[in-house]
């Protein structure tokens, strides 16, 4: 009897409810695996920093009675902490990004106000390398998301191209509604991505040249940030590239006339 009751009990749980607790629990072990992968990944990615920081604060110490010497050494000390405090404030952005997805309330956004406030930003880093930023600034574009988490991305795509472009090149960037899509597209002439490796850049840590990267301040996570920030609105990235001629990266989010559409990713085109 004590049988039949349990079978009868079975029996009333609906099919499609066991199936959806099997692809919850199935669902909970995946973002655990990435969360444990993350947790590795930044341990690493921290240890290098740190690592040269307290050699070089050991350095600095033996060559106390060299006042050249500590000069160069406390130089080098002060660009692996910026390095250092460039990867924590990426670690916090993408890790809130993945918890929480980070695009907040809805609003109306102004793409040519984030387009300008991302190239303000960028100009510093660019004019240091005789690198100019062309923005056009009257797409009248709108989307909705978030104003700060777009030009996070924007700012990540300028940043890039601005790295990995030689001296005194251009850098532009252009809006256009294309449709029911708002384009922004950010355009470099510079060292350019060969295909295998477009597929691979916006993996998390993941550098073409981890030397080059290293030089250039980077930190591998600036396009996995722009991933995010853009599946967050219902977008997509597409890049153009070829290695010498330079790269395009372009957001396509849904305008502002359309409701926030599905979850899309990242793809590469050549
Ligand atoms: P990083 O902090 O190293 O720049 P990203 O996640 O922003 O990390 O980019 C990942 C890698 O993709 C970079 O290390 C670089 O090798 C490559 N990359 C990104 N943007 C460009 C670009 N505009 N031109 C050439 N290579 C690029």
């Amino acid at each position: 009897r004590g049988t039949l009751m349990v079978q009868v009990r079975i029996a009333r749980v609906s099919p499609t409810l066991l199936l959806l607790l099997a692809e919850d629990r199935t669902e909970a072990r995946r973002l655990e695996a990435i969360r444990r992968d993350f947790v590795v990944n930044v341990s690493h990615e921290l240890k290098t920093p740190v690592g040269a920081l307290a050699l070089l604060a050991e350095t600095v110490e033996a060559a106390a009675d060299d006042p050249v010497a500590v000069r160069r050494f406390a130089g080098r000390m002060q660009k692996e902490s910026t390095r250092l405090s460039a990867l924590v404030h990426e670690i916090i952005e993408l890790s809130r990004l993945q918890v929480h997805g980070g695009v907040g309330a809805l609003a109306l956004v102004d793409i040519d106000a984030v387009v300008a406030e991302a190239v303000d930003r960028a100009r510093t880093t660019a004019a240091a390398k005789l690198i100019s930023i062309d923005a056009g600034g009257d797409s009248g574009a709108q989307v909705y998301g978030g104003h700060a988490m777009l030009v996070t991305a924007v700012r990540n795509l300028l940043d890039n191209a601005v790295a990995y472009s030689g001296p005194g090149t251009h850098v532009g960037v252009g809006v256009r509604c294309e449709g029911d899509l708002v384009e922004i597209a950010v355009v470099d002439h510079g060292i350019g991505i060969s295909p295998d490796e477009q597929r691979r850049v916006f993996e998390r840590f993941y550098r073409v040249d981890p030397a080059r990267s290293r030089d250039t301040g980077g930190t591998g996570l600036g396009l996995s940030i722009v991933k995010h920030v853009v599946a967050d609105h219902g977008g997509d990235v597409v890049i153009w590239s070829k290695p010498g001629r330079g790269s395009t990266f372009t957001l396509r989010l849904p305008a502002a006339n359309l409701p926030p559409g599905p979850q899309a990713s990242a793809h590469t085109q050549e």
